[in-house]
Order: C-alpha cells, then structure tokens, then sequence
C-alpha cells in the first residue's frame, strides 16, 4: 500500500526523522491559511499524489508571498499530472502539501528496500540525490552505495556511518544523518514497509540534515498489524477495479492488454499470462480467484474484469483441486446472464468434478468456446480477440 509524501513524512517525524514543516491543504483557501500559520518567508505547494516525478511535471512549485502560494495552489489543484510514474494517463491533484521552503546546499539519496536475492533489508545510498536512482544506477553505478542489514542486529551505526562517509556528507553532519538513517531503519522495520525511499535527503545552508521528500510504501499483507497505516489509506488514488477484488478477497491487478483472465491460485495466473504472451496476446489483467471461491466469489471476479472497457475477451482457465468446476461453471453461467456477456469467452477447465462443470457450461446456452488445454484455450482465445 501507497501513501501519501506528507503522510510519510508525519511518521517520519515520530521516529526522529527531520522532516521541514507543514501543513495538508485540499482547497486554495486551507492552502493560504496553511502558508500563514507556517509563517515562512518562502513556502513550497507540492502536489501530493501516489507518484513520484512531481517536480519536474509541474507539481512543485517555490513560493515566495502568499499571492503565489495563492496562485500555484489554484494551478496545481485539480490539475492533471503526468509524471514518469503516473502512466500517460496521469493523475488529478487532490491535495497538496504547504511547506516551509528550505535552503538546499546539496541533495542525497537514501532509500531502504528489501533485496531478494539477499534476503536482508538493504540501505542504498548516493550523493546524486533530487534525480532518479535507477538513471544513476544505469550511468553511474559506482556512486550508489549499498550496506546489507543483519535481521538480529538492525542497521547498526557503523554501517550507517559508513555510508555517510561514502556519500560525502560534511564531517560536521555525520553524527546527524547516522541518526536520520536509524530513524528511518527503525520506522521501516515497526510500520512493516517494502519501500522506504528519500529522495532527496539534504543538507541545509543552516547544518540540518532533512528529509524534502518521502515515499513509504507498506506490506499489504501486515496491515492487519499496522491499523494506524490503514488510516491513510487513500481509495482515490487506487484502481476501482483493484479496490473492489479487495473487498471480495481476490488478488486482482490490472494490466494494459485486452484479455481478460480469471484463474485459481496465482502459479497458474502467471503461467496463464505467460502462455497469452506466447501466442501473442496481452492479458488484461492478473487474477486469482483463491483456493476456496464459492459461486458468488467468482461472479463478482467475472464483473470486475467485464467491468474493464479494453477486455475484449476472456480466459477462464481452472485447475480444481480445492476448488470445485462445477462452482467455478456456476459462478461464470450466473455472472454472464447477470452482465449480458458480448465478449468471447474461452474455458478450459480441468480437477475435481470437471465433467459436472463442462456440462454446467452446456446446458446454460450461453456462447462458450470450451479448451482442452492451457495451450489450445490460449490459442482460441487470442485468435478471438485479434
Ligand atoms: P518529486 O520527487 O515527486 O519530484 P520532491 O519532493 O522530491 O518531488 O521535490 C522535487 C524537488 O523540489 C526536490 O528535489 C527539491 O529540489 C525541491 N523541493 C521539494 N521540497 C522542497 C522544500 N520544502 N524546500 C525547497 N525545495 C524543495
Ligand atoms: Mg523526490
């Protein structure tokens, strides 16, 4: 789960994270009051949406008097952002964070990720902060600095020491930015984050070391324990199609192809969307209906995908082990009568109780292009949609 940069930084703050002030603010009045009661001489407006890129679209702007602040909260509110991270369909701005400016001497990057290959959480590091780390992995892969975090011992202070060195910060500021990274460790670890990214970490013309930006991102599947992450969750800034699979309990994620896939157990998703590939089609989609679906489960999947304009067909592929076929033919007869199905629609279904499910499909009159195989379903359903 995403949330937003001023979220992020409000955590931050608890864990001893400098952070520069400021205030949220989803009107341009609260954006004028918030710049007031900051009482800064310059102010930044920062266009708060789940994507990174902001500055350089036009989401950060510098304010020097309340008129500006006035005037880029009028620009940037309700805008669409198209940034490198939003896809080219962008984002509207909804909210925006009012925050004191700050006198930048130079920008870092620091970001925590867990590395799989490792198993360990790593702290990466580098001087070229402000531009994006996977450019300067890609030019300049010398000037990122890694250290690999003992599960038992957290990140020690050597380690992060270390690191600062290596990246250049003053002398007189390391004893700082050791501490801004442990807080941030310490924050990644309790709040169960996959990301916790600064970029940039800066030094400041009065010797602070400070966090101007934070993306965190969080485990979804430790909310359950993070309550008080739940909290910011922001549906505006997720995909409907995503937010309704949740409330069923299926994992759904939209991709940009135009077929459809509904599948049990996310081994035969992927392959599922691997053999698609193959053939020459784009799935539309990644979904696992679960070991256990009932009949109402899989209805509302087939609703989620039929709900996609660009699904211009569907591919049902299930392997019944703990799932029944005769529920999952259920599911797919009730849904195709509720939706009115106009799109082709391939099964191929295999496991326990497959000759009830087949004949399910039979009788129910609707257009069913039955599959022996993953492979022959595959085929037919691309040819389909072509
Ligand atoms: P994004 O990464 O989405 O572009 P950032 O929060 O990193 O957004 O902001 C982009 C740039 O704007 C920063 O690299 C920094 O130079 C400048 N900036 C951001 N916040 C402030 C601030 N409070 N004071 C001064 N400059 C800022
Ligand atoms: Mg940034």
């Amino acid at each position: 789960m995403n949330i937003h940069e001023y979220q992020g930084k409000e955590i931050l703050r608890k864990y001893g994270v400098e952070v520069p002030n400021g205030k949220v603010a989803f009107t341009v009045e609260e954006a004028v009051e918030a710049a007031k009661q900051l009482g800064s001489d310059v102010c930044v407006v920062k266009a708060q949406i789940h994507a990174g890129g902001r500055g350089k679209a036009g989401g950060v702007k510098v304010a020097k008097n309340l008129d500006e602040v006035r005037t880029y909260a009028t620009e940037i509110l309700g805008k669409t952002l198209v940034t490198h991270q939003t896809g080219p369909e962008g984002k509207e701005v909804k909210r925006l964070l009012i925050e004191e400016g700050c006198d930048i001497k130079k920008e870092y990057y620091v970001g925590l990720v867990l590395d799989r290959a490792t198993s360990r959480v790593t702290l990466m590091a580098s001087e070229e902060g402000g531009t994006e780390i996977e450019e300067v992995a890609e030019k300049t892969p010398e000037k990122i600095f890694k250290e690999e975090i003992d599960p038992v011992l957290g990140l020690m202070p050597y380690q992060a020491r270390r690191i600062a060195f290596n990246i250049n910060i003053p002398h007189n500021l390391i004893n700082q930015a050791v501490k801004f990274m442990i807080g941030l460790y310490n924050a990644y670890i309790e709040k169960d984050c996959s990301i916790a990214e600064i970029n940039p970490l800066v030094v400041t013309g009065d010797g602070k070391v400070m966090a101007l930006d934070a993306k965190l991102n969080f485990d979804s599947n430790a909310l359950y324990r993070q309550k008080d992450i739940l909290e910011y969750r922001d549906l505006e800034e997720e995909d409907p199609k995503e937010i309704e699979a949740s409330k069923y309990d299926l994992s759904y994620v939209s991709l940009d192809g135009n077929i459809g896939c509904m599948v049990n157990g996310a081994g035969l998703a992927m392959s599922t969307m691997d053999i698609i590939n193959h053939y020459g089609g784009e799935p539309a989609n990644f979904l696992d209906v679960g070991g256990g679906a009932t009949a109402e489960k899989v209805t509302e999947a087939f609703k989620i995908i039929l709900s996609d304009p660009n699904v211009k067909g569907i591919f049902v592929n299930i392997f019944g082990g703990i799932m029944k076929c005769d529920v999952i033919a259920t599911g797919v007869v009730e849904a195709a009568k509720q939706l009115s199905l106009e799109v082709p629609l391939v099964v191929r279904l295999e496991g326990t109780n497959v000759d009830l499910g087949k004949q399910i499909l039979r009788e129910s009159g609707l257009n069913i292009v039955p599959a022996e195989s993953m492979a022959d379903g595959a085929q037919k359903i691309v040819t389909l949609v072509k």
